[in-house]
């Protein structure tokens, strides 16, 4: 089939900035796919899944292809764990009440992350003590250049914090076709993050369940970061940065409020929205709740930028390198994007 030409790419994303696509196409299995890209051989190349780990900056000039394989399979099980294969193009949270209801546990925690299940191996998605990596099995991507089917087991995708070798050795190499899961027969209930346990609480929740977790963290979700439908934004911006001990003791000796936890390596992690909130554009001016034109930070949470309504692609990524050099002014650390900027 061959691609559309100049399709508006806002719908597909989670900022909802205006770009277009110079060809656009879906695809739903891999033999799709391979036509396409024989057919947009001399075209630079967007794989997109949900769009919400995305900024685009510009028209693209180029292909880009929509991933809509979709299928969730239960391939087999032994006395621990069931193993679970789902299309790339599947939505990440459907997926995971997909496995809720069956009491397949270990996703509970990662509820209502937007996207779809073939982006999440791409960053190690991750929230509330539990990333991807975790209940990871393997995955089949298609690779471009040889036009063959590869198997990445979970060392073989060297995952890290927001982080795995697809967005970096192999980037714009492969494109994910599905991904299988080990789910826990028998839960490991982790509620000892963020706000799981007092919302709980507040549920009145008796007996733990998967449910009553998922339940919990789509509730503290909801209410700490803006819906996508209605304000525009990727969440968290900015990765954590980590910093060593020295800066950790320096940094908390100058501001000793200063957010961070111990990362297993002796290193610290500092925490992105503590260090925005307390940089600024000018004097006495937080990030937090900033907006300049239709580009902004959350008023609840300065990590994530938002998109009020006409906000630029280029207007988002300038306030982001504005909050980069202020971080980097003020506190001598230097922030990391956790979108991809396109
Ligand atoms: C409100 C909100 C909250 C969020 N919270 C979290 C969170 O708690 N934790 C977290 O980790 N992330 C979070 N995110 C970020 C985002 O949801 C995840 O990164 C998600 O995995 C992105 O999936 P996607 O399908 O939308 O990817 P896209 O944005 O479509 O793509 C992201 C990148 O992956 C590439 N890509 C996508 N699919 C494929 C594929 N099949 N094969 C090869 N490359 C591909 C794209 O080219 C692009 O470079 C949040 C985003 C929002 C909007």
């Amino acid at each position: 089939m061959a691609p559309v030409e100049f399709v508006p790419l806002a719908p597909f994303t989670s900022f909802g900035v205006e770009s277009t696509a110079r060809y656009f196409s879906s695809f739903k299995d891999s033999l799709e796919l391979e036509e396409l890209l024989d057919w947009g051989l001399q075209y630079s190349l967007l794989i997109l899944g949900g769009g919400s780990n995305l900024l685009l900056t510009r028209d693209f000039d180029g292909l880009v292809l929509k991933n809509e394989i979709s299928g969730i399979i239960e391939l087999h099980e032994d006395n621990e764990y069931v193993y679970v294969k789902a299309g790339a193009g599947e939505n990440w949270h459907r997926f995971v009440l997909y496995c809720i209801e069956r009491n397949w546990a270990g996703l509970e925690n990662l509820s209502l992350i937007p996207g779809s299940v073939g982006a999440s191996p791409m960053q190690n998605i991750g929230a509330y003590g539990v990333e991807v990596e975790d209940l990871f099995w393997d995955l089949e991507a298609w690779h471009i250049g040889e036009k063959r089917i590869v198997t990445f087991t979970n060392n073989d995708c060297r995952f890290g914090y927001r982080e795995s070798v697809f967005k970096h050795k192999y980037k714009g190499q492969f494109v994910i076709l599905n991904v299988t899961f080990r789910l826990r027969k028998q839960p490991r209930f982790n509620t000892s993050y963020g706000a799981i346990e007092q919302e709980l609480e507040k549920m009145g929740v008796k007996e733990l369940s998967i449910k009553a977790i998922s339940d919990a963290v789509i509730r503290i979700r909801s209410s700490k970061l803006p819906d996508p439908k209605l304000m525009g934004n990727a969440g968290s911006f900015f990765k954590n940065p980590s910093v060593n001990k020295e800066q950790y003791d320096r940094l908390h000796d100058q501001f000793p409020d200063v957010v961070a936890y111990p990362n297993a390596d002796g290193t610290y992690k500092l925490a992105a929205g503590w260090l925005i909130e307390h940089a600024g554009p000018a004097a006495g001016i937080s990030w937090k709740g900033f907006r300049r034109g239709d580009a902004g930070c959350h008023e609840r949470q300065a990590l994530v930028l938002v998109n009020f309504g006409k906000a630029t692609g280029s207007e988002i990524y300038q306030l982001s390198e504005d909050i980069l050099q202020s971080v980097n002014n003020k506190f001598g650390v230097l922030l990391e994007r956790e979108v991809n900027i396109v």
